[in-house]
């Protein structure tokens, strides 16, 4: 058996300081290659998403000897950067950062990575029943719900039910613990039933429950339908409340990083080097009574504990032996992960500025029904940003890139103006066709799945560690709890090696 040997690190002119030269960073600027032949380790890491590479910065701290395996030619995962049409990086995966994300907060702290307020200045757009309104957002958002700063109050008794339904959700998820949501005092009812069954019970106003409607969507990429009640209260718990969740300023969207989300994943693997190997996908795991092998088309790494940081969608690709506990199996195949497009249009400037707006809209007629103001911070260019989510990312996943930008242009010209038809660059990702994502932000339970299947999320099988914010507790689907797993994944191999 022989040890990994070590590579030269080609970082290019990649540093904590020049962000943009850091834009689609390939192979070459950051590890020494793939995992080939034998080789052994004390712990092997499977993904080099934010979960990995935290799992292995911490093992790396403790002493420990540990290797990365990541399938893609990159690192990152879920967060990627692509270029815009100077070379400037521009976020096409998982990009804000908000309060109390403490834990990636930390991290960028320590990779020496700042932030920046995400744009959120002047009035939102909110399109509905084919009607633009502008209007100004409030902040601090309103308590009594109508004005919340993405609740659009176009129609107040629509906006006031929406309103007054977040306050119930936040004081139902305040009752789920966080670590176990199959304990809670209500979690059987919960379970039993989908977010748009309680919907349908709870609500009357056809604007209540489209807002909620457009709510879940832009936070789960999925539909109420294929949600599980009691997982959307866990989830609300997970990140504080659902204000939390929604909002910008305040908010999961208040930050941006310099240089794109990408460049965490990207410096933490120049420190790790040679542990980290690119273009490894891993596809069996094999336990004896004297460790793991790790194993993958043309290489084996031996190593006394493994973490598999990827979601469960991606987990259960990989092939196991002795086969895993039918509960551990069964869970994963009862969260799926959401369908989402993102896609931006880049302008010779951010045109919506001057007329007051602040390139926020939602809207009733999709397929782009939240969008964003993305242009760099200095604002040298302008970017309109848009998700298609849910059952519009399913739909428009089976179309051409051409017509998915003429259905985003006419979204975004309808919120901010014919100025909006004439992009000078149009920027995509479709992540429900990345092979080693299927989809985003995350995976989500539908309903029974906490109940029966939730002890087997994070427990460990034998040698096998799982990580991954799929795992986490706090700000689970976040780029904060892949941080968070990837510590707890560590501490937990820490404590037995
Ligand atoms: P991943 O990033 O998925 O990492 C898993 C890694 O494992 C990947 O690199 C993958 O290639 C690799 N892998 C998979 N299978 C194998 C295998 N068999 N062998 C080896 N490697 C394998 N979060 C936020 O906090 N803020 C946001 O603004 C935000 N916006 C988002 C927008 C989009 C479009 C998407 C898709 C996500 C967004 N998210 C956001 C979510 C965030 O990106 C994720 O929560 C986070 O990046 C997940 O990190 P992870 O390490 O848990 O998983």
């Amino acid at each position: 058996m022989t040890r990994i040997t070590r590579r030269d690190l080609l970082i290019g002119a990649a540093t904590a300081g020049a962000g943009s030269m850091l834009a689609g960073c390939r192979t070459t600027e950051i590890a020494g290659g793939a995992a080939r032949g034998d080789s052994s380790t004390e712990v092997a890491i499977v993904g080099a998403g934010l979960a990995g590479l935290t799992a292995a910065r911490e093992l790396a701290k403790a002493g420990r000897d540990c290797l990365v395996l990541e399938a893609r030619g990159r690192v990152g995962g879920r967060t990627l950067n692509g270029q815009l049409p100077d070379g400037g990086p521009i976020e096409i995966g998982g990009q804000w950062v908000g309060p109390t994300q403490d834990r990636l907060l930390a991290l960028a702290a320590e990779l020496g990575v700042d932030t920046y307020l995400t744009y959120d200045e002047g009035n939102y757009v909110d399109f509905r029943n084919g009607q633009r309104t502008e209007y100004g957002h409030l902040f601090p958002a309103d308590p009594a719900g109508v004005g919340l700063n993405r609740i659009p109050p176009t129609d107040p008794a629509g906006a006031a039910e929406a309103g007054a339904s977040i306050e119930l959700l936040n004081m139902m998820a305040a009752e789920v613990p966080p670590d176990a949501p199959w304990t809670a005092a209500s979690a059987v009812a919960w379970d039993s039933q989908t977010f748009q069954s309680w919907m349908e019970s709870n609500l009357v106003t056809p604007g209540g429950k489209g807002l909620l409607t457009l709510a879940i969507e832009s936070v789960f990429s999925a539909q109420p339908r294929d949600l599980s009640l009691l997982h959307v209260l866990f989830y609300i718990r997970a990140a504080g409340d659902l204000n939390a969740l929604i909002n910008t300023s305040g908010g999961a969207q208040e930050r941006r990083f310099v240089g794109g989300s990408q460049r965490l994943s990207i410096l933490a693997a120049q420190q790790l080097g040679e542990r980290v190997r690119l273009d490894s996908p891993v596809r069996r795991i094999v336990q004896d009574e004297v460790g793991v092998a790790v194993e993958g088309d043309d290489f084996t790494v031996r190593a006394r504990r493994v973490i598999v940081a990827v979601p469960p969608a991606l987990a259960a690709r990989i092939r196991h032996e002795p086969g895993l506990p039918a509960l551990r199996d069964q869970m994963t195949q009862r969260m799926p992960m959401g369908s989402v497009i993102k896609l931006m249009c880049v302008y010779p400037t951010p045109f919506w500025r001057e007329a007051g707006l602040a390139g926020q809209a939602t809207s009733d007629t999709g397929p782009v029904k939240i969008t964003f103001d993305n242009s760099p911070a200095d604002g040298h260019v302008g970017v309109l940003l848009g998700f298609m989510e849910g059952t519009d990312g399913r739909v428009y996943s089976g179309k051409t890139p051409d017509e998915r930008r003429a259905a985003a242009i006419e979204c975004f010209a309808n919120y901010f103006g014919d100025a909006a038809r004439s992009p000078v660059a149009y920027i995509e990702q479709d992540w429900s066709r990345e092979e080693y994502s299927r989809g985003g932000y995350g995976g989500a339970f539908g309903p029974g799945g906490w109940l029966d299947f939730g002890t087997a999320l994070r427990t460990p099988v034998g040698r096998v560690h799982w990580a991954g914010t799929e795992t986490a507790a706090v700000w689970n689907g976040y780029m904060d709890g892949a941080v968070r797993s990837g510590e707890r994944a560590a501490a937990e191999v820490l404590a037995l090696l």
